[in-house]
């Protein structure tokens, strides 16, 4: 009768009792700069072929766990070396989870650079590996090499996770200083370039040239975030060890079709992808130009600005007041300080956010 109440903090790893979840901010009637999405949405005409496809697609059965067609226009499209081995995510998140949940054990490190990508850090923890952030240099935020070197050799990592751009900072790292990172590093090294549509820089044409070297994509940012697919690439050896933690129906059937539709019509993506580099500089020109701020170059889709002391977050809320929403970073790093980031919109988005932004500073 008077059963005990089961608390869940009496079961819940601390470690995930200790986690906050991932905020999502709702961006209702909002104009929505704040996560790295294509502004643009799909022609009239393709969406009329995409749902004439999409009326022939059965639901009732599973969908393929192996999806060879899309496999196949992906590695066409990304330029995949022939010798290397594919798996698909649902977003290269899952990819990333992949990775973490095939090398996790107490004692393993998980190592990367900050301020980056946060889900490194969550996966560390949700997978209960041991994470080792290593500081970016505070000028530009390049790789401070002498630094990661030194970490790689003391902390002997499993896995070394570096986005080339950098999220949130957008910048590319040197390529020579990755490479010493890929021969230094014990273990795996992901290269992770989720904002590849807007930079010419890739090592993707070096997989196979070292046996620890693995990249990743996803079709999130050239404008499909809502069909979650990400690509992981490298050498068989590692990739048949990972496909053994990829749940068996992890892409769905809409997803399949949706994505391998989307890649049969590029040229709609690259005029997108185009259009969003153009308006990256003539954004970066335009906040240059804005006195109380410094706009840090990018070549991803999103750009990083540091405002004057102790201006970030009364400057987020007034653009949102003023209708924009970008992502507030200030307290995220001790390197984020008064900084916001915004993703580049359409022009007419921008317009505003610059507008919504002047006001803001006056
Ligand atoms: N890597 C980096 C560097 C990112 O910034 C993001 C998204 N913000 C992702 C991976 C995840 O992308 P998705 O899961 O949508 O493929």
């Amino acid at each position: 009768m008077n059963e005990k109440k089961r608390d869940p903090t009496d079961w819940v790893r601390p470690e995930i009792h200790a986690l906050s979840a991932y905020q999502v901010p709702d961006a209702r009637g909002l104009i929505k700069l704040d996560a790295m999405e294509n502004p643009f949405t799909w022609p009239q005409e393709l969406r009329q072929a995409w749902l004439e496809r999409l009326h022939d697609t059965d639901v009732n059965r599973y969908p393929d766990p192996r999806a060879p067609a899309l496999k196949q226009r992906l590695r066409e499209s990304m330029s995949v070396p022939a010798a290397a081995q594919v798996i698909l995510g649902n977003g290269s998140d899952e990819l990333i989870q992949m990775i973490a949940m095939t090398l996790a054990r107490p004692e393993r490190v998980l190592l990367s650079v900050e301020p980056g990508f946060v889900m490194y850090r969550m996966i560390a923890v949700f997978t209960g590996m041991r994470y080792q952030p290593v500081a970016l240099t505070a000028e530009d935020f390049s790789l401070d090499t002498p630094a990661l070197l030194e970490a790689i050799a003391r902390h002997r990592p499993a896995v070394v996770f570096l986005a080339y751009p950098n999220n949130p900072t957008g910048n590319l790292f040197d390529d020579a200083d990755l490479v010493r990172v890929i021969r230094a590093a014990p273990g795996l090294v992901v290269i992770d370039e989720a904002y590849a549509p807007f930079t010419d820089a890739s090592f993707m044409h070096r997989v196979g040239e070292f046996d620890n070297l693995l990249v990743m994509r996803t079709l999130s940012k050239m404008g499909l975030a809502g069909l979650r697919l990400g690509l992981l690439t490298g050498p068989p050896a590692w990739l048949a060890e990972i496909e053994k933690t990829r749940l068996p129906y992890n892409i769905n059937t809409l997803t399949q079709l949706s994505a391998e539709f989307a890649l049969n019509h590029p040229d709609v993506f690259h005029a997108q992808t185009r259009a969003i580099r153009e308006e990256r500089e003539s954004l970066f020109e335009r906040l240059s130009g804005i006195s109380g701020l410094t706009a840090f170059p990018s070549a991803a889709n999103f750009i990083l600005l540091r405002l004057a002391e102790g201006r970030a977050t009364s400057t987020h809320d007034a653009l949102k007041t003023g209708g924009v929403l970008v992502k507030n970073l200030h307290g995220a790093h001790p390197l984020l300080r008064d900084c916001l980031r915004v993703t580049v919109g359409t022009p007419d988005e921008n317009r505003a956010f610059l507008e919504a932004l002047t006001s803001a500073l006056a």
